[in-house]
């Protein structure tokens, strides 16, 4: 096993959609070294390998980011961070304009302005949006993109960060990567709970598969402060294809109807949730399978779909020309998937303050990873890592090296090595890695509200599942790679674990129920604005995860970290 040694002013953790973007942001000052670290190769990695139809996160001139934010607030049922909202909204349409210099096509009205689908979203031709960002990165002169390479962990001392330690997927090689200042910039987690489809089809799921919650789990192990995750998203998606809705109710104006042809979209609400919970609803009392109705749209309109679907999800796209029946002839079944933790549609992630700081000093987070701030998308996760590298840029201006720092990563890297050669020692394989991610997945799914317990829990449950979990975790030393992809599949389902670890703490400590499917909880079923217009925030400390109430943060606030 080889070492390699790398110094850099930053790291940038993850080189999706906020780590390319903030690669170009960082870029502009070329006297700083950036180094873009990817576990896969950036040009099809995380959310938008596949491709993206629209840009979901856009303000037209006739709307207002007061607007905005009132609209994501109100679907958040009021549990946002206002001041979050706020500053990513103003930075939507820059990083869209930018998207467009470097080559993306976007859709355009007979007057030339970007075609509109729906409030907020633009409709673009994006299957070769993460390309137009890779090539944008490459060219860079003072970035340099490790492709291929995990970050496992972060090196910190006093609550600061020092660096990170990773390896190689596919070469047999160790990291030990030293930073001045890092941005978190993993995505979400998905496969914590048992996803749609079984076996081999398993991870074909809503969520990039390959985003496993490393940035959160990271962040947990070094005491960052965490928020929300007890909004859990789930996505209501096209039956066994898991392709996204939205591009046929916004597109051809669908609806939901259940199996006797009635409409009941509207009927429990139109919040995302809503969606999710009518769906499950007229289900359970006997009214399913439910579908978006589209029989009868016409042979242009099902054609267009076909096309749309070919943008970000083909397998729908292969499944009507497969059934040799497209949506003009029959409507499309939905589903609600397995939950994920994904700030980027809902409010998860770390708790940062309005310059995107997390509570760790010298760690920034942006994008699927940042929480406070839901339905940002791909123009917000830009937009964020962009007021990230700001404050980082600040950051490193006042910057001063600290004494026995080198000496504290070097007893971090010491003990890191140490558990990663545990996985690669010669010794009996007592359970394969996918036991543990199957028993994982299944106690997620019996005890912590997934699609098995139709997204429902009890504090019973969840304590079921903490304990389950738990041991769950001491059987990880146990564990075999034979080779560096092995190792990484282990190394996915430790910070899995962990992040299901706080996850359950929020479930626990959210006593109220009003975000329906998301957050379900059957002890208390009431909604109680005395119990929840506050933020749940978590923080390990001494091994517990201690939960922090928080007070809500509004638009014209600049949230500092305090204590
Ligand atoms: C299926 C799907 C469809 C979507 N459609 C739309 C749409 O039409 N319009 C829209 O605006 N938004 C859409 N979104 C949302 C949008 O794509 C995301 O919000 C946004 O791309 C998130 O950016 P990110 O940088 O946080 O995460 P990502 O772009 O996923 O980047 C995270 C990166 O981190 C890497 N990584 C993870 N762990 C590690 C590690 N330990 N070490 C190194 N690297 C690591 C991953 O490989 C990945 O490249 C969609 C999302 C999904 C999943």
């Amino acid at each position: 096993m080889e070492t390699r040694r790398i110094d850099t002013d930053i790291l940038i953790i993850g080189g999706g959609t906020a780590g390319c973007y903030g690669a170009m942001c960082l870029a502009q000052d070329e006297n700083l070294r950036i180094l873009v670290v990817e576990k896969a190769n950036i040009k099809r990695s995380g959310c938008l390998a596949a491709g993206v139809n629209a840009i979901n996160s856009y303000i037209p001139s006739y709307r207002t980011y007061d607007e905005y934010v009132d609209y994501t607030r109100n679907d958040a049922c009021k549990i946002v961070r206002e001041d979050l909202l706020y500053t990513v909204a103003q930075g939507f349409n820059d990083a869209a304009h930018h998207l467009e210099k470097l080559g993306l096509v976007i859709q355009k009205d007979a007057e030339g302005n970007y075609a509109m689908r729906g409030r907020w979203n633009v409709k673009i031709n994006g299957e070769n949006i993460k390309p137009i960002m890779a090539k944008a990165v490459a060219e860079l002169e003072n970035v340099t993109v490790l492709n291929h390479v995990n970050i496992a962990d972060l090196v910190y001392r006093d609550n600061r960060v020092l660096g990170a330690y990773g390896f190689g997927v596919s070469e047999d090689v160790i990291y030990k990567i030293r930073a001045k200042a890092v941005l978190m910039a993993t995505g979400g987690a998905a496969g914590l709970y048992r996803p749609n489809n079984p076996g081999f089809s398993r991870h074909k799921m809503w969520y990039s598969p390959f985003n496993t919650g490393a940035g959160f789990a990271m962040g947990i192990k070094a005491g960052a402060e965490m928020t929300t995750f007890e909004m859990r998203f789930i996505a209501l998606r096209c039956k066994d294809t898991i392709a996204p809705t939205g591009t046929i109710a916004l597109g051809v104006g669908g609806k939901e109807i259940n199996a006797m042809g009635k409409v009941y979209e509207g009927k429990y609400g139109l919040k995302t949730c809503d969606r999710v919970y009518g769906t499950l609803r007229e289900t359970l009392e006997g009214r399913g399978p439910c579908y978006i109705n589209t029989k009868g749209i016409g042979k242009a309109a099902a054609d267009d779909l076909k096309k749309a679907y070919l943008n970000m999800a083909p397998s729908q796209t292969l499944k009507w020309i497969e059934a040799g029946k497209d949506a003009s002839e029959a409507d499309v079944e939905i589903e609600g998937t397995e939950p994920y933790i994904v700030g980027g549609h809902t409010a998860s992630g770390f708790w940062v303050d309005t310059g995107r700081a997390t509570t760790v000093k010298g760690l920034f987070a942006a994008g699927d990873v940042a929480g406070g701030s839901p339905k940002k998308y791909v123009t917000g996760a830009m937009a964020e890592a962009k007021i990230a590298s700001e404050s980082m840029v600040e950051y490193l201006a006042a910057l001063s090296a600290d004494e026995g720092e080198d000496e504290a990563a070097e007893r971090q890297f010491d003990t890191l090595d140490e558990e990663l050669r545990g996985f690669l020692a010669e010794k009996l394989p007592l359970y394969g890695i996918d036991d543990i991610e199957d028993a994982m997945q299944k106690i997620m799914d019996t005890y912590a509200g997934g699609i098995g317990s139709n997204y429902q829990y009890s504090e019973k449950g969840l304590e079921a599942a903490k304990y389950k979990i738990e041991n769950l975790e001491k059987l990880m030393p146990a564990l075999v790679a034979k080779d560096m992809h092995e190792l990484l599949q282990i190394y996915e389902i430790r910070e899995r674990i962990t992040v299901c670890k706080t996850l359950l703490v929020h479930m626990g400590a959210r006593q109220e129920t009003r975000w329906h499917s998301f957050g379900e909880n059957q002890d208390h079923p009431q909604a109680d604005d005395r119990h929840w217009l506050k933020y749940v925030n978590t923080k390990l400390q001494d091994g517990e995860i201690r939960v922090i109430f928080r007070d809500l943060v509004k638009r014209d606030e600049y949230y500092e970290h305090t204590d």
